[in-house]
């Protein structure tokens, strides 16, 4: 994909602004895609939007990531440096629709979208949001010549179903390996790419903004004039107003 203006990621920005993370998601994914609607972006698997939003942060802020962790065993704070390439995973077979057999079930599923996401947001609770968001997944559960309702599926066949979603779309489950350097412990860490994407840019647009304020109030330019200038002349104008 082709580097977003810094209009464009700035609009994508404050589009989600202070909504929360499944909306942001579908801004950026809307920016990161020149030209589709909302409903296409909305039909996109969690890890087929998530691969979008990594090819966008490479566009947009280069193809290293810095993190903190903690360290679970030493408590001592961790700054992580790794490459937006350890991010992707292998693409996920193009094939959606799976079949698991366990515990006597038969079960056909399919992979959570954005809109399943959007529309499991009203159950408040975590437990809540978990079973609307497994039903969505659940195309057809029978026993025998039975159709089940996902609602009544043992915890077994569900976490078998949890586990076979996982590893179909492995790319909507990041993990990354991380090692103590202090104690030499080491760990899985998931990663949320929404959270991680959205805070860079939230970093990214306080600071472009606190920069048109300097350079506007200086110059008496028009947001649109200075957002035009490259980054390297925007620098050359705070650095001559000491901004
Ligand atoms: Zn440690």
């Amino acid at each position: 994909m082709p580097a977003l203006s810094a209009p464009d990621l700035l609009d994508a920005w404050e589009h989600g602004l202070g909504r929360p993370p499944v909306e942001q998601a579908l801004a950026l994914t809307l920016a990161a895609i020149p030209g589709a609607s909302l409903t296409a972006v909305a039909e996109l698997t969690v890890g087929e939007r998530d691969a979008r939003l990594i090819d966008l942060w490479e566009q947009s802020f280069g193809s290293s990531v810095t993190a903190t962790a903690t360290c679970p065993s030493c408590a001592e704070d961790l700054e992580l440096v790794f490459g937006v390439a350890d991010l992707r995973t292998p693409p996920s077979p193009p094939a959606q629709r799976l079949s698991i057999s366990c515990a006597g079930y038969e079960m056909k599923l399919r992979q959570p979208t954005g809109r399943d996401l959007l529309a499991c947001r009203r159950f408040g609770d975590f437990a809540a949001t978990r079973a609307a968001l497994f039903a969505a997944c659940v195309v057809s559960a029978r026993r025998g010549a039975d159709e089940m309702p996902a609602a009544a599926l043992p915890d077994e066949v569900v976490a078998a179903c949890d586990d076979a979603l996982a590893e179909a779309d492995p790319q909507a489950d990041l993990r990354i390996d991380i090692a103590c350097p202090d104690c030499g412990h080491a760990w899985e860490a998931t990663l949320d790419v929404v959270g991680f994407l959205w805070a860079r840019l939230d970093a990214w647009a306080l600071r472009l903004l606190h920069d048109l304020h300097l350079i506007a109030s200086a110059y008496g330019w028009r947001e649109s004039e200075i957002l035009a200038l490259s980054p390297a002349r925007r620098r050359y104008y705070l650095e001559a107003i000491g901004g």
